[in-house]
């Protein structure tokens, strides 16, 4: 085996970011649990004390089961590149393929495939037990295997051709190959996000126009003073897998609509639904969905660049376990080292979410009403079991969403 400065790297990365996520989250079980005795007073109305212990059980269960994971994903990293996995896959894939883009192929969809095995009981458990025992588990195991296989084929049908395109291009263009992948990737990104509305979220889901006329009228003058054209005010069947409630925006052009989970409908009376979804809006008008994507094209195209350096780096391969470089081994070791090497962008992207969040919460409030956002919110928190009590630090590492109490705090102002 070989050491280089490329397996130090990798392993020093790995380690640092392995602590990291496993000290983040023992803080964040200590500090719910040091607060499950007592609601937080900004929600003594609101949440009885069984409500809070809740969620405090809940999300200590799912932070516990989220740190078996943290570990056995840096094992699978180190058996897949310093164990020799990757080398295995490779001299399985040359049993049947000689060098070349159908190889690179079929070692891409093993070791995807095996990923995806392994990470099937974890998904299981986490559906089956924990999401179960607090009563969010809606869905039956043959709907879970169900899934899985299309997850998989769906995988198999919008990736590999990408894949494929992008070895042709290393193979044909020359050293600046990454530029027309980066170019190619990020064009069918949002192919991808225009055709999912209309053919691939049906395939999991069922659909409908939303009936209630009441709250259609309601979401309608709401569009109407946003200025907002939107053809489909769509409700769909999120209650055939989990209890939880939510509400998104997806696609754009021809195919933009808005979702409701009919979980959330229950949950929330209109005018709290019409908060929610000027929240929402909010998220278009401000034009944050087009920043965060304008930001994953310049990261994606800072990663394809290393991506060209790295690949012509024979230590690159060796230093990682590889003994058989080729332009899809360097895409796989490049998956497997990318996320120890970025962890610590996370906060920072974490952040930049958190403000979004309170500007969409902030047009919510002009053009709608602060108070039944609030309400919406507790009901939110309260009905998906979510601390109260986040530990602080954690939460600024990972959370897309500003703690409830920085939230309301911020609505009650406006
Ligand atoms: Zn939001």
């Amino acid at each position: 085996m070989v050491i280089n400065n490329f397996s130090i790297l990798f392993l020093a990365a790995l380690a640092a970011a392995t602590a990291t996520r496993l000290w983040l989250a023992a803080r964040h079980v200590s500090h719910i649990r040091a607060h499950r005795g007592q609601v937080p007073a900004e929600f003594a109305a609101d949440f009885s004390l069984a409500d809070h212990q809740k969620a405090a059980d809940y999300s200590s269960a799912k932070t516990r089961f989220a740190m078996i994971d943290i570990a056995l994903g840096a094992v699978v990293a180190l058996a897949f590149t310093f164990g020799g996995g990757l080398e295995l896959l490779h001299q399985v894939a040359a049993l049947w393929l000689p060098q070349g883009i159908a190889h690179g192929l079929a070692l891409i969809g093993l070791v995807v495939l095996a990923t995806t095995l392994i990470d099937l009981p974890f998904d299981y458990y986490r559906a089956f037990v924990i999401e179960a025992r607090y009563g969010f588990n809606k869905m039956t195991p043959g709907l879970f295997f169900a899934d899985a296989a299309k997850n998989l084929l769906l995988g198999a049908v919008l990736l590999l051709p990408l894949a494929a395109a992008i070895l042709w291009f290393i193979r044909g263009v020359g050293d600046y190959w990454w530029v027309a992948a980066w170019a190619l990737t990020v064009a069918y990104g949002v192919f991808v996000q225009f055709i999912a509305p209309t053919v691939i979220a049906p395939l999991f889901n069922k659909f409908s126009p939303m009936q209630d006329t009441e709250l259609k009228e309601r979401v309608e003058r709401l569009l109407a003073r946003c200025g907002f054209k939107v053809k489909g005010l769509m409700v769909m069947d999120g209650s055939r897998r989990s209890a939880h409630g939510n509400a998104y925006f997806t696609g754009f052009g021809n195919t933009k609509r808005i979702v409701f989970f009919d979980t959330l409908l229950k949950q929330l009376n209109p005018a709290e639904v019409e908060a929610v979804l000027a929240h929402e809006l909010g998220h278009f008008k401000l034009r944050h969905i087009l920043k965060r994507m304008a930001w994953s094209a310049g990261l994606s195209f800072a990663f394809f660049s290393l991506l060209g350096f790295l690949m012509r780096q024979d230590a690159f391969y060796s230093g990682l376990g590889v003994a058989s470089p080729s332009p899809a081994m360097a895409l796989l070791l490049f998956m497997f080292v990318i996320p120890p090497l970025t962890f610590l962008l996370q906060p920072v992207g974490a952040m930049y979410s958190r403000k979004h969040e309170f500007e969409a919460d902030q047009y919510a409030a002009q053009h709608a009403s602060a108070s039944d956002l609030i309400s919406a919110l507790i009901k939110l928190y309260r009905d998906n079991a979510s601390t109260l009590t986040p530990d602080p630090i954690h939460s600024a590492f990972y959370d897309s969403h500003p703690p409830a109490v920085a939230r309301i705090a911020r609505l009650q102002k406006a």
